[in-house]
């Protein structure tokens, strides 16, 4: 098969959604309907497991769960195309972290799953704000449509104006809770039909070319009329779906269903494979690659530690942005500038977990790492590249860490680092003091650094509160502004693990003002790996 159909019928997503919306779930429908899992369940128990005490070891274990969940590869046919799918995790719950920022680095598309009763929700409106950096198109999920919920219109305005994204519905639901008769699928004029709990994989849909079908009055009773009228007020209402908005990111199309329910799954993964982009071009520092260029290129948007306790070992994932991975390949790693041979690289399916024979753009193939991988490392099997926009994201939550035993900074010094490479934290060194202070965006974040700092590094620590609750990057291109601005913030100035600068606030509105105050200094939210 040439590059170029390997290419186009693969489709790499995340899931962005709050937690409790319903992607767990939803995940596993997608899988029973790509053939990956048999039975109903499978993720689900993991993810309660993923839900036990934070101790060391059941830290360990969640590691060795997420792993198996990190990457989800299923096969899929429909409308008479094959397509090669790769679900990337986006944990959530206590393990949000960031990676998952990053996890959404990687990916060509995302679906972004809704609670029909709550709207957007916060984490949903960070993780949207990371596909906005590269434009990534979104597919949006109404989900639970079995309860009571909000208005359908009320749901697409609140997207709109708290995601700034269009809303055009390909579907539109009948009723809701109770009285929720099922969705009319205004792209291919059909209607589905709800019946809780619905076991199969396959259900009639019932062709209605012309809402004035007797044959809807028959179906739906007294809601058909609901219908219609709903229908009419959304055509003069939305905006028709166009392809280049989706693909730019500016509009999302919509579906109603109930994942539990197994209700508009079908329909939503079958647009989804129609309708997101396959892998396409990716922006290194040196030019744009395109995926069906013949040299293999891919990048670490995550590494995941500790898989086995008993031997330090590390994977790192690597998105392959371009040409074919084969089995016990060399390639070049840019950043230390040699040869690496991978032997036994590693593809993830849905449940198991196989030694790579071959893999193309949009692919995620995980390689055993001893320490000289970082995250944002670029390989490639010709020219020396290094991908952009797999960035470290300003931390949300700060931690000042209390080293227990002095002798110890050192091996201290030495297990932050590494671990801030591996993106499982980020370390901030004062200017004044020199105390690190950590960083994160999900508070597991900070245990896992603690028990891990422990048990690799034979560091015993613990934290103490900060003010910190913000932080940016900080440049200026006016060297004595820039000296100005160093010597009045220094006691409020960091250095994370590469040496950039970062200033650190007690709060958004102190950050604000001080950006006003200094408007020669830029502040960044992201930056770029080195
Ligand atoms: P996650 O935290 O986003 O992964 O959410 P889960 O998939 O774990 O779902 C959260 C809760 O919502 C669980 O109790 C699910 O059983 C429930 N849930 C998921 N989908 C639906 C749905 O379509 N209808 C109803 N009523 N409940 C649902």
């Amino acid at each position: 098969m040439s590059l170029q159909s390997e290419i186009e019928k693969r489709r790499t997503f995340g899931i962005i959604s709050h937690p409790d919306a319903g992607k767990t779930t939803l995940t596993e429908k997608l899988l029973m309907f790509g053939g990956a899992i048999q039975m109903a369940g499978a993720v689900k128990a993991r993810k309660a497991s993923r839900h036990a005490t934070s101790d060391w070891m059941k830290i360990e274990q969640e590691r060795g769960i997420s792993v198996a969940s990190s990457v989800m590869k299923f096969n899929y046919q429909t409308g008479g195309s094959d397509f090669e799918v790769n679900l990337l995790d986006t944990p959530g719950h206590q393990d949000f972290s960031e990676d998952t920022y990053r996890v959404l680095t990687a990916v060509d598309s995302a679906m972004m799953v809704i609670d029909s009763a709550k709207g957007v929700e916060a984490q949903t409106q960070k993780l949207m704000e990371v596909c906005r950096m590269r434009n990534t198109p979104i597919v949006t999920f109404i989900n639970k449509m079995d309860r009571e919920g909000m208005d359908p219109l009320d749901i697409l305005a609140d997207i709109e104006e708290k995601l700034q994204i269009e809303c055009t519905p390909m579907s539109w639901p009948i009723g809701m809770g109770k009285s929720f008769k099922g969705v009319y699928n205004l792209h291919k004029k059909e209607l589905n039909l709800f019946s809780a709990g619905m076991k199969t994989t396959d259900f009639d849909s019932i062709r209605i070319d012309d809402l004035s079908d007797p044959k809807l009055d028959e179906l739906l009773g007294n809601q058909a009329d609901e219908l219609r009228e709903e229908i009419e007020l959304l055509e003069g209402a939305a905006d028709p779906f166009d392809l280049e908005q989706f693909l730019i990111g500016s509009q999302t199309p919509v579906f109603f269903g109930s994942a539990i329910n197994n209700f508009g799954v079908k329909e939503l993964l079958n647009a989804f494979c129609e309708l997101a982009p396959h892998p396409g071009p990716r922006d290194a520092m040196q030019r744009t690659v395109n995926p069906d260029e013949k040299s293999f290129s891919g990048f670490c948007f995550k590494i995941q530690a500790n898989m086995d306790p008993a031997h330090r070992d590390r994977i790192a994932f690597f998105r392959i942005c371009s040409g074919k991975f084969e089995k016990g390949m060399t390639v070049r790693h840019h950043r230390i500038n040699k040869d690496v041979k991978v032997p036994n690289a590693t593809i993830f399916m849905a449940q198991d977990r196989a030694h790579v024979e071959q893999a193309y753009a949009g692919d995620i193939i995980g390689i055993h790492n001893h320490g000289t991988i970082k995250i944002g490392d670029t390989f490639t099997t010709k020219e020396v590249l290094k991908f952009t926009g797999i960035p470290n994201f300003a931390p949300e939550l700060f931690r000042r860490v209390r080293l227990i035993d002095p002798m110890k900074r050192k091996q201290l010094h030495k297990g932050l680092v590494q671990l801030s490479e591996e993106g499982a934290v980020q370390v901030f060194k004062t200017n004044l003091g020199g105390d690190y202070i950590l960083g994160a965006v999900g508070v597991l974040q900070f245990d896992v650094t603690v028990a891990r700092l422990k048990a690799e590094y034979k560091v015993d620590a613990d934290y103490v509160a900060t003010d910190f609750q913000i932080a940016r990057w900080v440049t200026c291109d006016d060297e004595k502004k820039f000296a100005e601005f160093r010597k009045l913030f220094d006691s409020a100035l960091a250095e994370d693990a590469d040496g950039c600068l970062a200033y650190l606030a007690p709060s958004a509105w102190k950050l604000s003002y001080t950006e006003e105050q200094w408007p020669d200094i830029t502040f960044h939210k992201t930056r770029e790996h080195i």
